[in-house]
């Protein structure tokens, strides 16, 4: 194991690190189980200690001229060329000078950050956060790491990528190779060797904290090439959260009078409400503020998605006329593209995922976090270069069957082992209780029958559903796994249009021994697996059957005679009893004798619908 090459998404926010052995790539998290590390340093002005991450970025409040953040901007450049970037942070931007010190590599008018009486380069700023990262995967793997393969964004130039390397070697880290930002990503997606067409035209679509960018990749047998780049590294997330803090202020000095002063503290908190409204309305459809101002005001507002989308609608439109350059740049028409893979943070915003998807009208693979996209790919791009052997898995075929779960745990089954990607299915599933709101879509790969025995690939939620009862619901559920390998589960209320999705990549993590095992235990617990099921299956039934009987019987039950009633309401009884049983055979028997007795009373029941409808 001494060849570890590991793979670092230096970020401009966040960076992180990871590994793959060929089986799929994870994140490697911090001895406390961090998974990224915010790209921020604090420089102590006395001592020079330097500290890294979340602790840092904690003092960014109080000591704004110490702690060093966004440093990638500042990368293998000169002052004269960071001028721009000089009104956008507090801490002093300075020209680095030979005499400063070896580190600047003997470049004069270099930039470099200025803390009290030191000076660093944006070289040992970054290398502070490469040998956090380091110290990471050592703490994971008990070993020393001293390969990685390093990203950098795709419009990177010459200098900027000497500078990233030189970091790394200050961190005591070699690099094995530099790789573009969204060739990482699509390898992440494993998309140099999809199945059928193995050649395909690619975006890439970077929104991040500070920065954004596109770029639009070709690749052919295997090899990536970046055909367009567009970007802008003065817009991402960050602009969204200082959008929605303008609007607090106002708001407040509204409410509270326009005298109000906004300290610097005060600041970063409306900065960080903005942050925690903008990741709570990624995942609902509103949020809530409230923000002690002291002297006993409170200041309480509450945003919906749909307002929200309005206040960053301008900045996703810079985004798509970024993407339109890049088209141009490219030769393509809009429907140049054929797959964009979603990275960067900001990308969790719905209206993002749905803006870039109508733009390039395209599939759209979030499957992976975007936020880990690019060190997962850069952590593949290691193992190719560790000689690893990778996962034969994600060929032409499904290689485990893919289901959903249903009532009472069992799985159904609606994509088989074997089948040839690309592949779909499609089913219609109600719900089991009345007036359920939301339901619970859960994915399984396996043979097995049961939810406990199968691999979970994911669940969400579809909610929004109006009160029904239960069972009337048409619930139309799609499974599609695309050429890639990337599943795309969608479910539908078809009354209410009510609808939800996740994408998942069946093939992570497993490796073809698991893969054989999984078929090998399939095969021999079928007989009491299939068992097993049906008598979820008949469960189930006596849960409806008893429940649509003691309805008919509420609604008609004064048109029978009173023997007739006594005897249904005898077998519910029975037939709930038998919930306890495991008999499939006699619980079949007894629904089956359920079922003719109680038509008399169901034909009674439906022409009384029928007659008030
Ligand atoms: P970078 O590549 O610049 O290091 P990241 O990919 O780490 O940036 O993205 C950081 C940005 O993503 C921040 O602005 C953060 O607020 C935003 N972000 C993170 N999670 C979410 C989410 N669930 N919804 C919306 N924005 C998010
Ligand atoms: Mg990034």
């Amino acid at each position: 194991m001494s060849d570890l090459i590991v793979g670092i998404d230096l970020g401009t926010t966040n960076s992180l690190i990871a590994f793959s052995d060929g089986h799929g790539s994870r994140i490697i998290a911090s001895p406390q189980g961090l998974k990224s590390l915010p790209s921020v340093v604090h420089v102590d002005p006395v001592t020079g200690a330097l500290e890294v991450g979340a602790s840092a970025l904690g003092r960014a409040v109080e000591r704004p001229m110490e702690t060093i953040y966004s440093v990638k901007r500042l990368m293998g450049k000169s002052l004269d060329e960071v001028r721009g970037e000089l009104p956008f942070v507090p801490y002093r931007i300075v020209a680095h000078t030979p005499q400063d010190g070896p580190s600047a590599e003997g470049v004069a008018g270099i930039a470099a950050v200025q803390v009290g009486r030191f000076r660093l380069t944006p070289q040992e700023i970054s290398a502070a956060i490469l040998a956090e990262l380091k110290r990471w995967a050592e703490a994971h793997f008990h070993q020393p790491i001293t390969k990685a393969v390093l990203t950098v964004p795709a419009y990177f130039d010459d200098a900027q990528r000497q500078a990233t390397r030189h970091a790394a070697s200050i961190a005591g880290l070699e690099v094995i190779r530099i790789v573009n930002e969204p060739t990482a990503a699509a390898l992440a997606y494993g998309l140099d060797r999809a199945a059928g067409s193995a050649d395909a035209t690619i975006a890439v679509y970077d929104f991040g904290g500070g920065t954004f960018d596109v770029s639009i990749l070709r690749v052919e047998k295997g090899v990536f090439r970046v055909l367009a780049t567009c970007g802008n590294t003065h817009l991402g997330g960050d602009d969204m959260d200082r959008q929605l803090m303008l609007l607090l202020q106002g708001d407040i000095r509204k409410q509270f009078g326009s005298a109000i002063e906004f300290d610097p503290s005060t600041q970063q908190a409306l900065r960080n409400f903005s942050e925690s409204v903008k990741l709570t309305l990624s995942q609902a459809t509103s949020a809530a503020v409230e923000i002690d101002l002291g002297q006993g005001r409170l200041y309480q507002a509450s945003f919906t998605r749909e307002g929200y989308e309005n206040l960053i609608a301008e900045i996703i439109g810079k985004t798509l006329d970024c993407c339109a350059t890049a088209l141009m740049e490219a030769q393509l028409g809009p429907g140049g593209v054929e797959r964009v893979v979603m990275v960067g943070g900001a990308t969790f915003i719905p209206a993002v995922r749905r803006a870039v998807g109508r733009f390039f009208n395209a599939e759209v693979y979030t499957a992976i976090d975007p936020m880990q996209t690019v060190a997962l790919g850069a952590a593949v791009q290691g193992s190719i270069l560790g000689g690893k052997k990778r996962n034969a898995l994600l060929l032409d075929i499904v290689p485990l069957s893919l289901g959903i779960e249903t009532a009472g745990g069992a799985v159904t089954k609606l994509i088989g082992k074997g089948s040839n990607i690309p592949c779909h299915a499609e089913t219609l599933f109600t719900t089991f209780v009345d007036g359920q709101s939301n339901v619970k879509i859960h994915i399984l790969q396996g043979e097995r029958e049961l939810v406990k025995d199968c691999r979970s690939l994911g669940q969400f939620i579809l909610g929004g559903l109006p009160p029904m009862p239960a069972g009337i619901p048409r619930i139309a559920i799609s499974l599609l796994v695309d050429a890639s390998g990337i599943l795309s589960v969608s479910a539908k209320e078809e009354r209410s249009g009510a609808s939800a999705s996740i994408q998942v990549i069946p093939s992570h993590g497993l490796n073809p021994k698991e893969v054989t095992r999984m078929i090998k235990e399939g095969l021999e617990h079928r007989p009491d697996d299939l068992l097993e099921h049906w008598l979820i299956d008949l469960h189930n039934q006596i849960r409806l059957d008893t429940s649509a009987i003691e309805k008919a019987l509420a609604s008609v039950g004064d048109q029978v005679e009173v023997a007739y009633r006594q005897e249904l309401v005898g077998l519910i009884q029975a037939l709930r009893e038998m919930l306890e049983w495991n008999d499939t055979e006699k619980i079949a028997r007894a629904l089956h004798f359920m079922n003719q007795k109680s038509t008399h009373l169901a034909e009674l029941a439906i022409a009384k619908a029928l007659r008030e409808a």
